[in-house]
């Protein structure tokens, strides 16, 4: 990824003036990318001597609890004292973080549309944003957001400016999005810029830990019974799919971000190419997808699931039940292969 001259010097414009009043917004169900892009953009823009303040829609997964500052972000679903409504309100500058559409704030996405004097910028990395941001760093070339907001430090400030807390939250981002350095544009750049992380002396293999080794033991016991009895081969062995009902969900002590990650196992049978993965909540049922190669599971979910994503990672919503989401996987499944998308 290169960042555009121009967008820079246009941010730089932005936030010559001290002492902006700053919000700093992510998308719903905030995962290592979204958390730690916007940790590290805090912690920078406050060393300028801006005030800043992170929002997100709901809660981040438990796994992410250690990481610095982030006692710091307002979640808006249980922000009785409406601080997140007020610092919109009275924001100059929104940055958008690790989504492309408005709309991905879900029960935020009011109080941000309703704020018109805010200047918008977008930093991300998913396909096709939203028109309607003053200014954009979009990169779907980029693995992470975090690496993004990486290359805007290096530029505007200097790796200099890096402290520990900012690269740790910069290096959670990185290793999520891109499945622990597995997968999604693992380039030259991408390792440079861990290299520098490294060097301001953050603990790497502690924060693998801290992320990856810190689930319940009914997280668990859930991914086994997921795998076990609930993962269904079709499409002569090339695709997956796994569901979880709430009731399912509820007998392993179920908690937000516990099948996190359980779409992916599907692509370690070597002959599947696209897995999904169908989560019950309370109103609709949350489709994960994940492919390889030149599967593409953005163009699957927009199509027929009303969502997007990266090309090899995406998702989308279901409104019917589990069943119906099921048999329109499975027919939609057979339409993507027989228009040649499967390979
Ligand atoms: P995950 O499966 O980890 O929740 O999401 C995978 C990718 O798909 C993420 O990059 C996420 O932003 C995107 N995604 C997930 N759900 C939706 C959705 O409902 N709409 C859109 N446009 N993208 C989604
Ligand atoms: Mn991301």
């Amino acid at each position: 990824m290169t960042l555009d001259e121009q967008a820079i010097l246009r941010l730089n414009d932005l936030l010559r003036e001290a002492g902006r009043r700053i919000v700093i917004v992510s998308h719903t169900n905030p995962d290592g990318d979204a958390v730690g892009s916007s940790l590290a953009w805090a912690e920078i823009l406050r060393g300028m001597g801006h005030r800043v303040l992170c929002v997100v829609p709901n809660k981040y997964p438990y796994f992410l609890d250690w990481m610095t500052g982030i006692e710091e972000v307002v979640v808006y679903k249980t922000d009785t004292e409406g601080r997140a409504a007020r610092a919109v309100e009275e924001a100059d500058l929104i940055f958008c973080l690790d989504f492309n559409a408005i709309s991905r704030l879900e029960n935020l996405s009011d109080v941000i549309e309703s704020n018109t004097t805010a200047r918008r910028v977008l930093i991300d990395h998913h396909l096709a944003p939203d028109p309607g941001f003053e200014l954009m760093f979009s990169h779907p070339d980029a693995s992470s957001t975090s690496f993004i907001v990486y290359k805007i430090i290096e530029r505007l400030c200097g790796t200099g400016a890096i402290t520990p807390a900012m690269a740790e939250a910069m290096y959670v981002g990185m290793m999520t999005d891109t499945g622990n350095f597995s997968f999604s544009f693992l380039t030259p750049d991408l390792y440079r810029a861990v290299a520098v992380l490294a060097e301001t002396g953050i603990d790497l293999p502690q924060i693998h830990n801290n992320v990856y080794n810190a689930f319940t033991e009914g997280r668990a016991r859930l991914f086994g019974y997921a795998i076990n009895r609930k993962m269904e081969i079709i499409q002569d062995g090339t695709v997956a799919y796994m569901s979880l009902l709430e009731s399912e969900m509820r007998r392993f002590q179920f908690q937000q971000g516990d099948s996190e990650g359980f779409v992916n196992y599907a692509l370690t049978i070597k002959k599947v190419k696209m897995s999904a993965m169908f989560v019950a909540h309370r109103k609709f049922i949350r489709i994960s997808l994940r492919s390889r190669g030149d599967v593409d599971v953005n163009l699957f979910a927009r199509k027929y699931f009303n969502g997007g994503g990266h090309r090899n990672a995406a998702g989308g919503k279901s409104f019917d039940t589990m069943q119906q989401t099921i048999d329109h996987y499975v027919r939609s499944v057979a339409e993507f292969a027989r228009n040649g998308y499967l390979g």
